[in-house]
């Protein structure tokens, strides 16, 4: 996981400081599957700024994960343009001024990157606008294979219990 220490800049009031850093972006988990980032190292740019009355933050990355297609469960990306910030008070007397990503004048950038992409993700992760997804009677994958049941020769599991009775 990333981390940036802080205490290495020795920035004063007043003071930027940017830097370009590869942050590591641990896999997600989303609907119950799991999509993970390819690189799982990401270029990211953060900006750091100080002020007496406390440190503002900013990073910038690009995340592209991949996982299954919540419709077909093909395989789908998803593009994500990160544009986040976070301040730390100097001296923070409630939860609101405290950047739950820093502790101890260390960034965790892994954590922060990881929480944003999850913000960032839309409701569904599907492999394009269009996907027919899979067919609800049988299973096979509606892209590859269009097709309707018109004709009702009911469910093969139905017709199958059918022949496990008449043989009781
Ligand atoms: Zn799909
Ligand atoms: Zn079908």
């Amino acid at each position: 996981m990333t981390s940036f220490d802080l205490r290495r800049l020795r920035l004063r009031s007043g003071e930027e400081h940017r830097d370009e850093v590869e942050v590591e972006l641990p896999p997600l988990e989303f609907g119950g599957q799991r999509y993970v980032s390819v690189p799982s190292t990401v270029a990211a740019e953060l900006t750091v700024n100080r002020a007496t009355t406390g440190t503002a933050f900013r990073l910038r990355l690009h995340a592209r994960l991949h996982g299954p297609c919540y419709r077909c469960l093909g395989d789908a990306v998803v593009d994500l343009p990160i544009d986040v910030r976070e301040y730390q008070a100097t001296n923070p007397d409630s939860e609101e001024l405290r950047s739950p990503y820093l502790e101890d004048d260390r960034l965790d950038l892994s954590a922060w990157a990881r929480d944003s992409v999850a913000l960032a993700l839309p409701d569904q992760i599907v492999c394009r606008e269009d996907c027919a997804g899979l067919c609800p009677e049988c299973g096979r994958n509606l892209n590859d294979e269009p097709h309707a049941h018109e004709d009702e020769r009911g469910d093969p599991r139905w017709s199958a219990l059918e022949g496990l009775k008449d043989r009781l």
